[in-house]
């Protein structure tokens, strides 16, 4: 029997990184795409074949519809086949209040966070539909617990892109239900990662962390193993759901 392929957008840090090495560790074969950082994605490729895995790093910004294109053509010639996508990649910015966004902050958000995702959602349904040819598959949407919170006074733009994420998944996995895809999301409360830091607040995580109801943020690897287990078949009833990964929060 083939191995079953997933991309995974973002793979080489944070909650991508540990979806990768968790996905490999079940069977996976991982394409572990990254934006710039090579050193990082190149590490987790490592990582997954000395355990004895597979995997390929793939360089691809998913805000660049050619880029995306041209990731999915990589997939294709190394493997033939792709099984499930895990649309991670995803940015923040600046703390700001609505009043003070500019369109260009506007564009480049969504762009990355809502058109990436549907993008790459798009290869994915073209590849594994029943409908195309294809034998069916999984997509995991990451989205947040933004979506529901807001994000006042820190970034609604960010909050609204997961909530596009919220509803695509809704949508999508009505569209593709008879066709043996399943569409669900994650929506992560505070998880320590780099992504803090790139908003400008590295220390965002452990301030937090007093307030959250379990006295403590999440890890990259709490959701990733949720992630994998909607990739799997354990979860084979399991379309359309947002699953909350925030403790209480
Ligand atoms: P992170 O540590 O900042 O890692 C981001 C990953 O995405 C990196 O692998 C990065 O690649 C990649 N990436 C960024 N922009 C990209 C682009 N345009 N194209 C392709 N890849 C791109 O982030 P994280 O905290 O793990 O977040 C992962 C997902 O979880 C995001 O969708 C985020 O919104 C969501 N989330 C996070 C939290 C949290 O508290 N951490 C909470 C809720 C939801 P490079 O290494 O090449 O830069």
């Amino acid at each position: 029997m083939k191995s079953k392929t997933v991309l995974i957008t973002g793979a080489s840090r944070g909650i991508g990184a540990q979806t990768a090495l968790l996905a490999a560790k079940e069977g996976w074969q991982v394409a572990v795409n990254y934006s710039t950082n090579s050193l990082a994605a190149d590490a987790v490729v490592r990582q997954i074949r000395s355990a004895g895995g597979s995997a390929i790093s793939i360089q691809a910004d998913v805000g660049v519809e050619a880029e995306i294109k041209r990731m999915f053509a990589q997939i294709d010639a190394k493997w033939g086949r792709l099984d499930g996508l895990v649309n991670n990649a995803g940015v923040v910015d600046f703390a700001q209040r609505l009043d003070q966004f500019s369109a260009q902050r506007l564009e480049r958000m969504m762009r990355i966070n809502v058109i990436g995702s549907f993008l790459c959602a798009k290869e994915a349904v073209l590849r594994m539909s029943t409908r195309q040819g294809g034998e069916g598959g999984s997509i995991v949407n990451v989205g947040s617990a933004a979506s529901r919170l807001g994000s006042p006074n820190q970034y609604i733009d960010y909050a609204a892109s997961k909530g596009a994420v919220d509803v695509m998944t809704l949508g999508l996995a009505k569209e593709v239900a008879s066709e043996g895809i399943r569409v669900n999301a994650v929506r992560p409360g505070i998880i320590d990662t780099e992504i803090h830091a790139s908003g400008g607040q590295p220390d965002r995580a452990r301030d937090l962390a007093p307030q959250m109801p379990m006295g403590r943020v999440g890890s990259s690897l709490e959701v990733a193993q949720a992630i994998v287990w909607l990739l799997s078949p354990l979860s084979s009833y399991c379309s359309g759901s947002l699953l909350d990964i925030a403790g209480a929060r």
